[in-house]
Order: C-alpha cells, then sequence, then structure tokens
C-alpha cells in the first residue's frame, strides 16, 4: 500500500503503536488472553514459573561492563534557528566521521520528509552540502516522500572518491517547516506555543560495516532510521526570549543573548543517535534519580498530570530499569510532555510523551524508557530489524512491570524478524506490525527466556547488551550472544526473530 493510497494519518511510529496498544487496553481487548496482575504469586505455571520466579520478581544486579562509545564516532554540532512564531526553523549542521570503506558521495537523511510527517505540512529541505567551502551537487531522491514534497534521500557527490580511514568533514544548511498541531514527532502548536523538533536535522545515513543506509520511507507505524551513535559536540538553539528550551545531554551554561535579543541556549551530548529539542511557552524542572538527571517540560498552558507526579512515575521507571538492565545509558533524560500528540516517541536520552495520566499509562513510560537501552545503548536498523528495539522495548516493559509472559502471551502471526517495509501493503498493515514486531516479538523473547532458563538468558542478553553497546546490532548478534542457549535460539527461530541459519554470527559485525 502506497502512502496516498489511503488517507494519511497524523501520526506514526512509537506514538501510533503505543496508543493502538493503549487503545486494546482501555477497550478491553486483552493483549493476553489470561491476565495475572500479580507480582511473583504461584499462581502461574509452566513457563510462567520459571520467568516470573526466576526474573521477574527480582532485579538483576548488573554488572554492565559496557565499553565507552567508539573513540572515532562521528561528531555532530548543531545549530537551530527558530522563527518568532516557532512553526519553521533554519539550521547548520558541521559533521566529521570516519567511513570505514572508501567513499565517493554523502547521504543525508531528511525523515521530516517522510509520508506521514509530510502530510502534515512538515519538510525538511538542505540548502546546500559543503566540503572545504565548496559546494557539491546534490541530488535528492524522494525515497518515498509524497509527491512534489521534498525528498528523504539526500546525496552529495564529492569531487573526489575519499578512501577508507579518512576523515570527511561536511557543513550543511537546510530549513525546516513545521505542521501545525501535528501528532507526530515534529511539529507545533499554535495555541500552546510550543515546538517539538524530533530528527529535525540530515542524519547522516552511514552505518559502520554496511555503508550508506538508503532504504525509502514507508507509509507503516514504525520508523526506518539508522544512525551510528555519535558525539553532539554542540547544539545550539536560537529562541525568542520568551521562549524555554528542552534540549539534549548537558546544558553549557546559562542562555545567552543573541544580538537580535533572542536567546542562545546550547548543549552537547557525548553520545546520541538522534536528537529532539522542545521550544516554547514550557516550564521545566529538574530531578535526580541516582546519577541520572531528569529534565522534565511541561506545557505552561497546563497538563492532566503535575510535574510532581510524572516525576514520581519516571522516578520509579528508572529505578526499575535500571535494577534489570543497569545504569541509565545516558547521564539526561529530557523528558517533554507534549500538547498536540499521541503517547511516545523514543530518543536518545529523551522522550517526546503526550499529555497522559502517567499513573494510569505506566507501561508507556517503561516502554519509552526502555528504549534508552534497546535502541539508544545497543542501536538497530530500524527498518530492517525493527523487532531489536520494539520487541525488547515491549519486552523489558512487561517482565520490569511484571506482566505475564511466556505461558501466556500471544505468538506472532508472521515472522517476528520481517522488516518494516515488508508490511507496507497489506490490509491491517498497521496492525499487523503491532501483533507481529511488538507483542508477538516480545512473547518470542519471554518463550526463548523461559526455555533457555531466566538466569542464563538474562546473562547472555546482558552479554549482548555489553558486547553491542554504541553499536548498530543486527539479530547474529543476539545469537551469537545466545550460543550457549540452543533451546531459547531455536524458540526465537521459529518465531523467526532470528534466521535459519543463526547461531553463527561472530558476534562483532563492526
Ligand atoms: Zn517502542
Amino acid at each position: 500500500m502506497t502512502a496516498r493510497s489511503r488517507p494519511l494519518r497524523p501520526f506514526w511510529v512509537d506514538r501510533v503503536v503505543d496508543r493502538w496498544r493503549s487503545e486494546r487496553r482501555r477497550r478491553g481487548r486483552a493483549l493476553y488472553p489470561r491476565r495475572v496482575t500479580r507480582r511473583c504469586t504461584p499462581f502461574v505455571t509452566g513457563f510462567a514459573v520459571l520467568a516470573l520466579a526466576l526474573g521477574g520478581c527480582a532485579g538483576s544486579s548488573d554488572d554492565t561492563g559496557r565499553p565507552d562509545p567508539p573513540e572515532d564516532r562521528p561528531v555532530v554540532s548543531l545549530t537551530y534557528s527558530m522563527s518568532s512564531a516557532l512553526d519553521s526553523m533554519t539550521g547548520t549542521e558541521r559533521v566529521t566521521f570516519t567511513p570505514d570503506r572508501r567513499v565517493c558521495e554523502l547521504v543525508f537523511r531528511a525523515w521530516a520528509n517522510k509520508p506521514l510527517t509530510a502530510s502534515t505540512g512538515n519538510s525538511l529541505t538542505v540548502r546546500d552540502v559543503r566540503v572545504d567551502g565548496a559546494a557539491l551537487p546534490l541530488s535528492v531522491s524522494a525515497a518515498g516522500a509524497p509527491t512534489g514534497r521534498p525528498g528523504t534521500l539526500v546525496t552529495a557527490r564529492l569531487p573526489a572518491c575519499s578512501p577508507a580511514g579518512t576523515p570527511v568533514t561536511a557543513d550543511l544548511s537546510y530549513a525546516v517547516t513545521l505542521g501545525a498541531g501535528t501528532d507526530e514527532r515534529i511539529g507545533y502548536s499554535p495555541r500552546d506555543r510550543i515546538a517539538w523538533l524530533g530528527t529535525a536535522f540530515p542524519l547522516l545515513a552511514w552505518q559502520r560495516g554496511v555503508g550508506w543506509v538508503t532504504d525509502p520511507a514507508v507509509a507503516v507505524v514504525g520508523e526506518s532510521a539508522t544512525s551510528e551513535a555519535f558525539r553532539l559536540e554542540r547544539l545550539q538553539v536560537v529562541a525568542p526570549a520568551q521562549d524555554v528550551v528542552s534540549g539534549v545531554g548537558q546544558e553549557q551554561g546559562e542562555p545567552s543573548s543573541a544580538p537580535d535579543g533572542r536567546r542562545v541556549h546550547t548543549f552537547s551530548a557525548d553520545a546520541v543517535r538522534d536528537v529532539t529539542v522542545t521550544v516554547g511557552n514550557i516550564v521545566r524542572s529538574t530531578a535526580k534519580v541516582g546519577d541520572t538527571d531528569i529534565v522534565l517540560s511541561l506545557p505552561r498552558n497546563g497538563s492532566r498530570a503535575t510535574a510532581q507526579e510524572w516525576t514520581s512515575r519516571l522516578t520509579a521507571a528508572v529505578t526499575a530499569l535500571e535494577a534489570r538492565f543497569g545504569p541509565m545509558p545516558f547521564p539526561s533524560l529530557w523528558i517533554s510532555v507534549l500538547p498536540a500528540v499521541t503517547d511516545g516517541v523514543e530518543y536518545p536520552g529523551a522522550v517526546q510523551f503526550s499529555d497522559v495520566d502517567p499513573a494510569r499509562e505506566r507501561w508507556l513510560i517503561l516502554h519509552e524508557l526502555a528504549h534508552m537501552y534497546f535502541y539508544g545503548l545497543v542501536g538497530n536498523d530500524q527498518g530492517r530489524d525493527p523487532w531489536l528495539d520494539e520487541a525488547f522495548a515491549t519486552y523489558a516493559e512487561e517482565l520490569v512491570s511484571a506482566t505475564p509472559n511466556a505461558a501466556d502471551c500471544r505468538p506472532a502471526p508472521s515472522g517476528v524478524g520481517r522488516s518494516l517495509a515488508s508490511f507496507a501493503g497489506g490490509a491491517g498493515k498497521d496492525d499487523d506490525y503491532v501483533d507481529t514486531v511488538y507483542e508477538g516479538g516480545a512473547c518470542a523473547l519471554h518463550r526463548a527466556r523461559a526455555a533457555g532458563g531466566a538466569e542464563a538468558f538474562d546473562q547472555a542478553v546482558r552479554e549482548y547488551m555489553r558486547t553491542r553497546a554504541w553499536t548498530v546490532a543486527q539479530p547474529a548478534d543476539l545469537a551469537y550472544a545466545l550460543r550457549d542457549l540452543p533451546e531459547a535460539v531455536a524458540v526465537l527461530r521459529r518465531a523467526g526473530a532470528l534466521p535459519p541459519a543463526a547461531g553463527t554470527g561472530s558476534g562483532v559485525t563492526g
């Protein structure tokens, strides 16, 4: 199904997926035939006993031994210059990266031009890409963008090919238009005077060991961005003086004054894969959970829950996830509650949340924060292997909240390991995607854990997280971590999560 063969919906990715899941729950359409509401009670049987008794009751201690992000990771600097109405911005980007193979062009993705974001008026237009001061010839391909809109794939041909191992630095300028009331990762609310800018810059499309990732955007409720972890050397947001900015990583001092009276807000982050920023009439508050700073932003016009209620739920979620998966991979979590959007979208060290009641939507808080480990820390190609972050985030959410798992869960209707694009065109493609990748994927993981033994499985997952930290993982990497648990591997193979020949991965793919 193409993006234009049916009315476009003004929402996308986790937000949509998670909304459906919450609607199902509200409608009473059980995700599981039997619902167990307990914690560690002995009335469940079979796999569930194993899963709950051995793993679901107590948080595993975690000696992560995580490596630092790669020394030679890309380095990015961004400037966002906001318009007075917060309905557009102009941006600059400097990116330096060291390709591990010869390159003859530079490729960037303009994800704001994906079908469901473009349909609500958002756009990202790359004006120029320069290397050593010289503008490169640009080629922009739709790659899934609607006809007549800027494309998602921007290619800049280098004057001469550059050998592997040689750093390349490019300077870009670009313009972003925001869609009013967009129920999506990028947009703005004129009524509340808040803009949210997720993936609002040209994202370098390089993947170590793979090369340029150029898969078209598809109109399925999932995302297809892929990015190595990069060092965000500097993010400068130039915003009207009355506006507050919620950024990423560490804030670099107090905002300074620009010559035109606007304020310059500066941030940096050691390792992220993507960036979101919130600007406008918001109120920020901070809290500390262990070593993690939570920076919460609520609409100044009011929100369903108070800052205290949000902080309480966020704190509980961080504590629960850390008990099982180790310290949060990011020193700061920038949490934005947004007026026009639904449910949540994860970013490394940041989440965009809907204006929900966090006490009622505890699962949503857990799910999005679980993405800090599965997607943020252990990256994946979200178009090719969406289950590696979505199934794991759902699994983590359920494991931590002790939702029933192995015995009671609903298996995927088709292969868990399907790519996002493979769902395009099917009837009920979005429900199919959720059932297969989120729910079915989590079910496969719960059953693999029960089959392999919870303790051994947890240890293998920790090895996977440790060895693949700050990389873009592939299913073979998980198979390698599970190499001593053939029963678990067999479960994941049968579910189509791992390929038939899995178990022979090197564990080092780049
Ligand atoms: Zn998710």
